[in-house]
């Protein structure tokens, strides 16, 4: 049955012509190609999902090329793993090579070669993410569903391939747990099994801090990451990750406020970043020279990197800061140089109602004072460039937090009397 109607009501004609195109390019080259993974489990839950990831039986390289060429769209080619991107208009288009996986050893990247539509299935995680599309001509928009991944999609199950899934690849039992969670699916009782198992025997400790970070990165963008972390300590994911989280310990229930402090900050601090945020409360709960080469070695971007650590090495000091601060000058000069993370970190470590007021004070109010004329209106007025600029830009803003309305002409007169002219 084709599944083309299907992608017409949830995406558009649009979207359904372009995979047909592709399908269409990949004739010619005399290749077969299909739309794999979270698109084609999506697609069955009505869910629309713009991640397309087609993979091809043969080389993905030279067949992306001509996708690419074909849409005058950018591609870009990663020789290494044999695979492609192609940037089309606001679509990512991931390309691969059908393949084998071979595990040299559990938790290591697998070895892998050119193979099968049939071999790329079966190296997939779970039933539901093993379905692919066909977009070759002559079996349009069929659903191949060698391991009825439908069925459990139906009936909420998420079921591994193979007995030696979790062993292969221990992310798969945070997968699964995402998964279950996202769907509210239960695991199936054979998979629960071999869960256990894998927990009993430790294999994540094959796994490095960079893969298991990537989970947990991957869980902070779930809808409910609270419930997800929690699922992941209780069954000792997360110990993994870090010895501090040991099981069953209570897990910080602010994680579920991250993203409505993150959304309050950016309408005065657009640049906030909410997954630095995330990382900077976990890390928080673990002693700072600890923390430090965890983060090092977590593969987060050097943004997020960076952000988190600037957060978790500063908000204790921020704290004290504000403790002590008596009045507006005070608070603005303690939290003037801070980044948003850290005061997103420090508002949600808090539990002193004087310093949250301050906090609130310094957000809501203070943190947007600004001086309304540039260095250049300084320099125009005869005032040399220098460390005076920064003293004139400093006494603007005191006066402000005093309470004084300052227009362009006052401003202009009060660095006129600083400075002499
Ligand atoms: P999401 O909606 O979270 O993006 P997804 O299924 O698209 O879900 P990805 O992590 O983007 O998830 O992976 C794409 C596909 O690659 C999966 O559907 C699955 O078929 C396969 N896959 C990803 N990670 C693994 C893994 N660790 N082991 C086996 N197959 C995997």
């Amino acid at each position: 049955m084709s599944l083309a109607s299907n992608i017409q009501e949830l995406y558009s004609q649009k979207l359904l012509e372009l995979l047909t195109q592709i399908g269409q390019i990949a004739n010619k080259q005399g290749l077969k190609a299909y739309v794999v993974g979270g698109f084609v489990r999506d697609l069955l839950l009505e869910k629309a999902n713009f991640d397309i990831d087609i993979m091809v039986e043969g080389d993905a390289l030279p067949f992306a090329t001509a996708v690419g060429q074909e849409l005058n769209a950018e591609c870009k080619l990663v020789e290494r793993f044999h695979t492609a991107h192609i940037y089309y208009q606001n679509l990512v288009i991931d390309f691969s090579s059908a393949r084998k996986e071979y595990y040299p050893r559990p938790g290591a990247l697998p070895e892998v070669s050119f193979s099968t539509m049939q071999d790329d299935l079966f190296r997939r995680d779970f039933t539901i993410n093993a379905m692919a599309l066909s977009i070759s001509p002559d079996k349009a928009f069929e659903l191949i569903d060698l391991f009825n991944g439908e069925q459990d999609l139906n009936s909420g199950i998420i079921k591994i391939l193979h007995a030696r899934s979790f062993l292969d690849d221990p992310t798969r039992l945070y997968r699964a747990l995402r998964f279950a969670d996202r769907f509210n699916f239960i695991i199936e009782p054979k998979t629960e099994m071999q869960f256990e198992k894998a927990l009993k025997l430790s294999y994540p400790s094959s796994l490095s801090t960079k893969r298991i970070a990537a989970e947990i990165d991957k869980c902070f963008q779930e809808k409910r990451p609270l419930a997800l972390l929690t699922k992941y300590q209780n069954t000792g994911l997360l110990t993994y990750y870090h010895k501090s989280f040991v099981e069953y310990a209570r897990p910080d229930f602010k994680f579920s406020l991250v993203p409505a402090t993150s959304t309050r900050l950016r309408s005065k601090f657009p640049e906030i970043s909410e997954s630095a945020v995330f990382w900077s409360l976990l890390l928080s709960n673990i002693p700072l020279e600890e923390a430090k080469p965890l983060l090092n070695n977590s593969g987060l971007s050097h943004a997020v990197s960076s952000q988190v650590l600037n957060a978790i090495g500063e908000w204790q000091n921020l704290l004290s800061k504000l403790i002590i601060a008596n009045n507006k000058i005070d608070i603005y000069n303690s939290m003037k140089n801070s980044c948003p993370e850290s005061l997103a970190l420090l508002y949600l470590k808090n539990k002193n109602k004087d310093v949250e007021n301050k906090l609130t004070l310094y957000i809501n109010e203070l943190a947007v004072i600004k001086p309304s004329i540039t260095g250049k209106d300084l320099i125009e007025i005869g005032i040399e460039p220098g460390p005076q600029i920064r003293e004139i830009f400093d006494k603007i803003i005191e006066k402000k937090l005093e309470g004084s309305e300052l227009n362009r002409k006052d401003e202009l007169d009060l660095a006129r009397t600083i400075s002499n002219i």
